[in-house]
């Protein structure tokens, strides 16, 4: 409670944004000493910090800027001094890591994430050093180019792989062009984060590596946020730094389904009170049966802000890759929403992972797919492995709007 309370005190004295805020809506810092109080505080959203960032810069000397990594609309910058960088950011990956994953001084690490701008490449890489772990940072397939990230493999045999799930899938694709096997790499651990994860991926990811998938949830905004627990039953939430809620119909609760909401503790640089992450999650606060009292999140793997309403029926890019990975035989794909004669539709290309005969059954099967997941009928294009442009960034875009904007 002592920290809530600091960091109200924080924000109304040092954070522009916030002491404008406060006095609009006539709260005073004395006003919050709960997490319950901070009800009181109106929720964030992310546009509202895109618009205004430099107001809730709270500290001097800041020392580090990243931004989001989205591709569209104006980016997001999020400042911190060395301060929040090394005892928050840094410091709360690494007991996720240490925590949740399970990572030891005993590990390896290949890790994939872009390094630069973007947050995760810098932040995981020192969080697991803090480990006491080893970090081979490759970065993406972009920045170190595949056959130095493949050498490094070869030669260090890592214990543990730090990747998206995009990538994970792609790097084994590499692998096993180069004649040799994913699964003798012997990784037993591969730490997710970055794109949601669809059951289908995960099970994917664990046939090519053979290693143990851990999701963790994150975002530029906070970092790290959740991770599973060797339970693998929803992520604990790092709740000695951020205090979640779930928001749903105007109302919030600290056990339940809706929007998650954060809270940034113990950062100073550029705290963030009620912000709204737009992931919809199921909060429990029931114990875990690895024994940990954290909280638990399990992501419905949906945003509220990624449906797409398709004659009527809202449909979300994550359910169509569950549909199309159920068939062993599909591997990368591309979805591109465009206008028609009778509305938006969706047209689904996707790739075969080795040549097949049978090219007829499998669109049939991807599209009957589909249509019981998404309850609409899409066209999924099937074709050769390879057809696909891969980009090997880190992220993978693989959802494309090309409607006609009316001007
Ligand atoms: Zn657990």
């Amino acid at each position: 409670m002592e920290a809530i309370k600091t960091l109200v005190r924080h924000a109304y004295e040092n954070v522009p944004y916030y002491r404008k805020l406060f006095r609009s809506i006539d709260l005073r810092p004395a006003d919050i000493s709960s997490a319950n109080d901070l009800r009181k505080i109106p929720i964030l959203t992310k546009e509202v910090v895109q618009k205004n960032y430099r107001d809730f810069i709270g500290t001097k000397n800041i020392a580090r800027v990243h931004r989001t990594t989205g591709t569209s609309g104006k980016p997001l910058y999020i400042f911190y001094d060395m301060r929040d960088f090394d005892g928050y950011l840094i410091a709360k990956a690494s007991a996720l890591l240490k925590k949740f994953v399970g990572i030891t001084k005993n590990d390896r690490i290949v890790n994939t994430f872009a390094y630069g701008l973007v947050q995760a490449g810098l932040e995981y890489d020192l969080a697991a050093s803090k480990t006491g772990a080893m970090v081979i940072p490759t970065g993406t397939g972009l920045m170190a180019g595949h056959g130095k990230t493949l050498d490094a493999i070869v030669e260090f045999r890592p214990t543990a792989l730090f990747a998206t799930p995009s990538y994970a899938l792609r790097l084994g694709e590499i692998v096993e062009d180069s004649k040799l096997s994913s699964r003798k790499m012997k990784i037993e651990r591969a730490m997710i984060t970055g794109e949601p994860l669809t059951e289908a991926a995960r099970e994917r990811i664990e046939e090519i590596w053979g290693a143990e998938v851990y999701n963790v949830w994150g975002m530029t905004e906070i970092g790290a946020g959740a991770g599973e627990c060797s339970e693998h039953s929803g992520l604990h939430v790092m709740s000695d730094y951020i205090i979640p809620e779930v928001f749903r119909d105007g109302a919030t609760c600290q056990d339940g389904e809706g929007e998650l909401i954060v809270t940034t503790v113990g950062r100073y640089s550029m705290p963030l009170i009620r912000y709204n992450t737009r992931d919809i999650v199921k909060l429990s606060t029931k114990k875990c049966a690895c024994g940990s009292g954290y909280p638990r999140v399990t992501f419905c793997g949906v945003r509220s802000d990624n449906m797409l309403k398709i004659k009527g029926s809202p449909v979300y890019p994550v359910q169509i890759e569950q549909a199309l990975y159920e068939i062993p035989q599909i591997g990368d794909y591309r979805i591109v929403l465009k206008s028609g004669k009778y509305g938006d539709y969706i047209a689904v290309e996707a790739e075969t992972r080795k040549e097949v005969s049978d090219i007829k059954k499998i669109k049939t099967d991807a599209e009957d797919g589909v249509a019981k997941k998404c309850g609409v009928k899409v066209n999924v294009k099937i074709l050769k492995p390879g057809s696909l442009k891969k980009p090997d960034e880190w992220k993978t875009q693989k959802f494309f709007d090309l409607r006609r904007r009316s001007v």
